[in-house]
This record gives C-alpha cells, sequence and structure tokens, in this order.
C-alpha cells in the first residue's frame, strides 16, 4: 500500500516537471506562525488565479496528505477551503467565501489533526450539523448540508479562515505544551 501511494507520487511529480505551470505544491504554515491568525477577505472574483489556487491547494492537500486545508494555511488570506474526505482521494469539495447558515444546536465532540499543527489531535466540541452556503469553482453559488466528519472538517477550516486554530479551543495549559513543543520541533529543525 505504501509502496503504492509513493509510486503515484512519484508519477505526479515527474507530471510536474514537464508542465511546470499546471500545479505546484504550496508550503504550510505550522502553528504558532502569527500569519495562522491572520483574518481572510473574501474573494471578489472567481477567476483563473482563484481556480488556480485551488488546484495548488488541493495538490498541497494531497501530498500532506491531509483531508482539508485553508487558504489561510498555505499564506494566503482569501476565503478559500478545499476537502476531500474520500478514500480514493478523487472527490475533492471546494467553498469559495463559505458562510454558516445554520448550524443545529445538538454538540458532537471529534478528535481533530491538522496539516498546521503536525502529530497534535485533540478533542474539539462543535456543532453536529451545518448548512454552508458558498461559490463553487466557477462562481455559482451552492448551499450543502453537512454532518458527521464533513461538517467538522468545514467549521475546522472556516475556523482557518477566521485566523483561529482548532488548538485554541483546548485549555490555557494544553495550549502552551502545545506550542513549547512545536517550537522545539521548528527550532531542531533549523
Ligand atoms: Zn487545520
Amino acid at each position: 500500500m505504501e509502496t503504492s501511494v509513493a509510486a503515484t507520487r512519484r508519477l505526479r511529480c515527474t507530471q510536474l516537471a514537464l508542465r511546470p505551470s499546471i500545479m505546484a505544491k504550496l508550503d504550510i504554515l505550522t502553528y504558532p506562525d502569527p500569519r495562522l491568525h491572520i483574518v481572510a477577505k473574501p474573494v471578489a472574483v472567481v477567476d483563473d488565479r482563484i481556480r488556480q489556487l485551488v488546484k495548488d491547494m488541493a495538490e498541497t492537500m494531497y501530498e500532506a496528505p491531509g483531508i482539508g486545508l485553508a487558504a489561510t494555511q498555505v499564506d494566503v488570506h482569501e476565503q478559500v477551503i478545499v476537502i476531500d474526505l474520500s478514500e480514493t482521494r478523487d472527490a475533492l469539495q471546494v467553498f469559495i467565501n463559505p458562510e454558516i447558515v445554520w448550524a443545529s444546536d445538538n454538540r458532537k465532540v471529534w478528535e481533530e489533526g491538522c496539516l498546521s499543527v503536525p502529530e497534535v489531535y485533540d478533542r474539539v466540541e462543535r456543532p453536529d450539523r451545518v448548512r454552508v452556503r458558498a461559490l463553487n469553482e466557477k462562481g455559482e453559488t451552492f448551499e450543502l448540508d453537512a454532518d458527521e466528519l464533513l461538517a467538522v472538517c468545514i467549521q475546522h477550516e472556516m475556523d482557518h479562515l477566521k485566523g483561529k486554530v482548532f488548538v485554541e479551543y483546548l485549555s490555557p495549559l494544553k495550549l502552551n505544551r502545545i506550542k513549547s513543543k512545536l517550537q522545539k520541533r521548528g527550532r531542531a529543525r533549523m
């Protein structure tokens, strides 16, 4: 299984080398980078620049690998989210200028992780169902009712656009431990 994934990635890299403008893997900011706290602006026009950003974000998410990525995490402060919860990694969902138009009173706890907070997983309580309104890559408005993991993922990624990282729901004690762990890691790598 590992081998076949690696082989697919190599293949993708070869294609990238042949057509370098098609997609690019972007760098993911790591907590507590202050740029993760910048509030993203709405996208004014869904044009080719935004569609290229979506492609680059999708490529970055698949390579990581992760199930969701917000533009904030790649240091682009515009309201764009990509999500793919499929096992086969071929069901990309794109949310531009997303808004929660309804959330259930019922709340549920899930264990969350984040590409910007490597190796940290913790429990966060959120509404268990949400209705989201957003634009797709063509600039068309759509609404979607989400539950289970998709509801969690949409809310997690929308928090990034507001400059909030999931660990900020945890206790100050836990948050400080996570910060110092990640800062040490960052120093060790330099
Ligand atoms: Zn995240």
